[in-house]
Order: structure tokens, then sequence, then C-alpha cells
């Protein structure tokens, strides 16, 4: 992302020498942890999607961006840490013109983002032996570590629970594991980025009972160090694998016979959910938010509701954040050399005043201008925005739990909104491939915006959202607007992303926006969707005139900041799983 940013600057270096780890490890009170971590039993953690793009690899969604900002986060606090994740050959990308979703496909190699070829690992797979490339970068103290082959396919194609999926679960989990041990490294810890990586874990119960322990002993250990990070909220939206499916591709990689046994006994009439089986694996479990680690309904075989411990997902602070707001933060003392808050951050958060927000803002409206002078709208046009124009904007995945449309109820209503105010909203997020209904309904909502002519001036929908627009609508907006269905968000990062950008958040109170009390930022609140949209369009408004009156621009980013500055805190989240884990 240092790319990205495109200029960097000291601070934004990992911390300089071996005597900072130590340090860190001592502000977080951990003091004992160079005993548990090196750099041969490093901090293990497995993703099917890892969000990096400066490193080759293009995520889909929160999932991965959390990965990647974990690893960021250790780099720069010197944890010794691997990330394990598959190098997905070709990436998909939006397109879209004439009211049309569309799509194209890249071809991207590994060679040219630095990675370097180790050796081949081999897995069983229908019959047949599957050749791995093992691939890997280093990163200060930190690797990204990949298997790979050029038929691996992308991220999330095919059906979840059909054969290729598997076959990318178990490649990933049979193959990463021999590549872990191919470079010499042993995991002091495997954080299970959801189920998918399941097989990591039963890779190494299967290296332990083949090297002679007993089944129940290695089951013993391995459940102990092994996390299991949920960020799904009903077991039963989860796809199954047939018996019959794993005959083909995961039995054939088990050396095991009494780890077959244990793994074909939690099948439930001929079909098994990972999730089932990753809770049986892994001792330690986590959910992403209060909220979400509260009520994700999950139970383990013995029918007892899974309890999760909550951790909070943060952000790698540098890499979304205005180097001038990081500047800013840093030196009125409200976060720390670790990015950790400072300690008297909630009296120095007092000291922001409107101005200083202004002019960070204006700085982070130039940065904007720069990344849409190369993207466009749904006209195929560059979008510019003129000078005190106000920047509203509502960047995520285009699924219906999110509630993309929901500003759009009314467009009299918003379209009255956005002229009143001098507003342009942008719209980002992209529609799975060949998901018709989500393409359809994004057709739906840009044709009433195009049948209006003041929302067809000032409604931009930018396809192929990444995180380059990601960040530079998180720089640049004024206001971003967040609407999940209360309940179904795990967390979200986006918000966290506008929140340290100095921009006032309006949401619904959900996800990781729920660790903190509704008056933090501007809630949307009521009892039905109908009240909901009523709320939205007062906070709208609220929010556009709070940027033009300095006593209430300060008071809500005060507010917002001193509420969430510890939650976005990528350092943080670190620490509380360092916490948890040793
Ligand atoms: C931050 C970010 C996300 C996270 O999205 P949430 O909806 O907040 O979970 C997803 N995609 C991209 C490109 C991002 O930059």
């Amino acid at each position: 992302m240092v790319n990205m940013m495109g200029k960097t600057s000291k601070l934004f270096h990992r911390l300089e020498n071996i005597e900072d780890v130590e340090e860190f490890y001592e502000a977080i009170d951990r003091k004992h942890l160079s005993q548990s971590l090196s750099p041969e039993r490093p901090y293990t953690y497995w993703t099917i999607e890892l969000y990096d793009k400066s490193n080759g690899i293009r995520g889909g969604g929160g999932l991965g961006v959390l990965a990647a900002d974990t690893r960021r986060v250790a780099e720069r606090q010197q944890v010794p840490f691997t990330l394990i994740t598959p190098f997905y050959p070709s990436e998909p990308h939006q397109t879209y013109s004439n009211f049309e979703n569309g799509a194209y496909h890249e071809e991207v190699s590994y060679a040219k983002y630095g990675f370097k070829f180790v050796d081949t690992v081999n897995i069983r797979a229908s019959g047949q032996i599957c050749t791995l490339d093992v691939i890997e970068k280093q990163l200060g103290s930190t690797r990204i570590l990949c298997i790979t082959e050029p038929n691996f396919g992308e991220l999330y194609s095919g059906e979840s629970g059909g054969d290729h999926r598997l076959y990318q679960e178990v490649s990933l989990g049979f193959g990463g594991y021999q590549a872990l041990k191919l470079i010499g490294l042993k995991p002091a810890i495997m954080q299970l980025n959801e189920v998918a990586t399941f097989f990591a874990a039963l890779a190494r119960l299967d290296e332990l009972t083949s090297n002679g322990m007993d089944v129940y002993e290695a089951i013993v250990y391995t459940r102990k160090h092994t996390l299991y990070t949920n960020h799904t909220l009903v077991q039963a939206a989860e796809a199954d694998f047939s018996y019959e499916q794993f005959e083909r591709f995961v039995f054939p990689n088990l050396r095991s016979k009494a780890v077959k046994k244990w793994l074909s006994d939690k099948f439930d009439n001929g079909r098994i959910r990972l999730s089932t089986v990753t809770i049986e694996i892994a001792e330690l479990r986590s959910g992403v938010s209060k909220l979400h680690a509260r009520v994700a309904n999950y139970h383990d075989l013995a029918g007892n509701k899974v309890k999760f411990k909550a951790i909070t997902n943060g952000i790698d602070i540098p890499t979304w954040t205005l180097p001038e707001i990081v500047t800013y933060l840093k030196k009125m003392d409200i976060l720390d050399k670790f990015d950790l808050p400072s300690e008297k951050y909630l009296t120095n958060i007092e000291k922001i005043e409107a101005n200083d927000i202004r002019e960070l803002k204006n700085a982070g409206r130039a940065e904007l201008n720069r990344v849409l002078s190369h993207r466009v709208d749904q006209y195929g046009k560059h979008p510019v925005i003129e000078g005190d124009a106000l920047v509203f904007d509502f960047k995520r995945r285009f699924v219906d739990y999110k509630r993309p449309w929901l500003p759009m109820t009314n467009p009299i209503r918003l379209a009255e909104l956005l002229e009143k105010h001098n507003i342009h909203y942008f719209l980002a997020g992209r529609v799975h491939e060949g998901d018709h209904r989500m393409a359809e309904k994004l057709r739906n909502l840009l044709e009433t915006v195009d049948r209006n002519p003041i929302l067809r001036e000032r409604v931009h929908y930018l396809p192929d959202y990444d995180e380059e627009l990601g960040r530079a609508l998180s720089v640049g907006s004024n206001v971003s607007i967040n609407t999940p269905i209360v309940g179904l968000e795990a967390c979200g990062t986006s918000w966290m992303k506008d929140i340290i950008n100095l921009g006032i958040l309006v949401s619904t109170h959900d996800g990781g926006v729920a660790d903190c009390s509704s008056d933090a930022y501007l809630c949307i609140s009521g009892r039905n969707e109908h009240e909901e949209v009523e709320s939205l369009y007062r906070r709208i408004d609220e929010a556009a005139n709070a940027w033009k009156n300095d006593f209430d621009l300060e008071t809500i980013i005060q507010t917002e900041l001193k509420n969430y500055v510890p939650v976005i805190s990528g350092s943080r989240m670190l620490r509380d799983y360092l916490d948890y884990l040793f």
C-alpha cells in the first residue's frame, strides 16, 4: 500500500530495531512473548482470502482486508508472523456501462510481486497427485507463504460447497502445512480466519498422530494451539460437503487411520459443515466485534452453545489514513508510536479544532480527486468534485444485508438534500460475477438515479470497488453512510477508515460500531425500515449542517474519536489476540 499512498515517511516504516519489539511487548504488558514467539516459531495466520494488492493478491471484502491489516500491524510491531494463503493466478474485475454489470479477468504473476519460488508440495485430489508451487515473500518479521498452481482458479470461484472450493481449501490446508514444514517453521499458534482453513488444523492433527501421538492427546494439543475466528452469524447458512466429496479430496491426504475415523464420525447423514469440525479442533474461538461474539449462534456436537471471545477488528492505521492526519494525531499525542491510543488521548482529542479538520479534509479531497481522475462512474466519466461541495459516500460490497439502496428509497427526498447542501454522493461496491439478482438491483438503482436530473448529476457509481477506492473515499469524504440490517454485520471496517480520517459516520447500530454507545456517532434508528429511512434522511441533513458549523463539527468528530480510537487501532487488536493466545 505504500505505493498507493504515493509517498513514504519515517512514520510508516516498521519499528527499527529489536529493542522496539521488546518495548511493544512491554507496552502491551506481555513481556514473556519473546519466549513464545520466534522467527522459527511464528504466529501463523491461515486465510483463504487476503486483500493486499500491493503484494499481488486481491480479495473480495472485509475478511481479506482484516487478514492484510493483521499482517501489516505484526510487521510494524516486529512480531514473528506467517500468513498462509493461496496465490490466485487470475483475478476478476467489474465493469459497468449502459446499465449492464460486466466483468473481465486479469492474469497475475507472482514473480512480479516479489514472491520467490521455494519448492513444490503434493496433495491428492480425485485420485490424482496435484503439485502445488510454494512461494514466499518476506516482509520484515512477517512473511506471506502461498501455495499456487496455474489452474488454481479465482477466489470464491465455483459454488460454495462445490468440488473446486473444496480443492482450494484442501490445497491451502494440507499444501500450506507442508509448505510451512518445508521452510522450517513450527507454528506457535494457528489462527484460522474462518472455516475454509480448517484443513490446516487437520493436517497438524494428522502429523502429530502419524508421528506416534495418541489421537486424543493430539486433539488436545491441536485444540490448545488453534484459534478459530468466526465472521459468520448463523451456522445453518454455511454450505456443507458430502462424505463422497471427502472421499475424493480429504481422506486421501490423511496418513492416520485414527484421524480419518475421528473425522468420519463427524458426518451427519452423510454431510458435514466445516464449522462443526472447526469448533471441535479449536479450543480458542473469537468473534470480530462485541455484538457479533454475543449473537453468533453456534453449537458444538454435544449441543452446547459455543462461546466466542470478542476481539473487535481493527485496521492498520497508516495504511488507511491520510499521512497528514496520522502526523497530526501523533503530534497531538492522540496516537503513540505503536498506533495505540496515547495515555492522554481523551483530553488531547478535545484540543482538535474545526479549522484543523477542514484543512486536513481539504488535503484528503485533493487525494480523492487524484484517484477519481483515473476512475470512472456509471457513465464512463471521471467525476470531479468542485471546491465547496460536500462528499458523501456508501462503499461496501453490494449485498442485501448492507442495503445500498436504502438512501435511494425516496429519490425526491434524497435529491432535495443533495441539492440543498451541494452534496456529491459516491456509491461503490462490486456485484459478484454471476449474481444476477444483485446485478438487477444495481441496475434498478442506477435507473432511478438516471431518471432524476439532480441525482443524475450528483450520484456517482464507481465500479470495481477496491482498496484504492476504499481509501480514497475514506480520506476524501465528509460523511459516510453505513446501513446494515441490525444484527447482520459481523464487524465492518470501512467505517473505521472513515472515522480515523475525520469524517462523520451515519450508521445503523451494528457490527463493531455497536462496541460503543449509539451517541458516539450519528445513529440511524427505527423500529422498521420505514422509520430507519426517515432517520437516515434526518441524519444526512444533520451531518451536512454540521460541516457548516464549527462547534457541531468539533463535537461530532471529537466524540467519534474519543469512542472509537481504541477500537480502530490495529495494534490494539493484535494486543487483544496476543493476550488471548498467550
Ligand atoms: C475496508 C474495505 C472493506 C471492508 O468492508 P466492510 O464492508 O466494512 O467490511 C472491503 N473492501 C475493501 C476494498 C475495503 O477497502
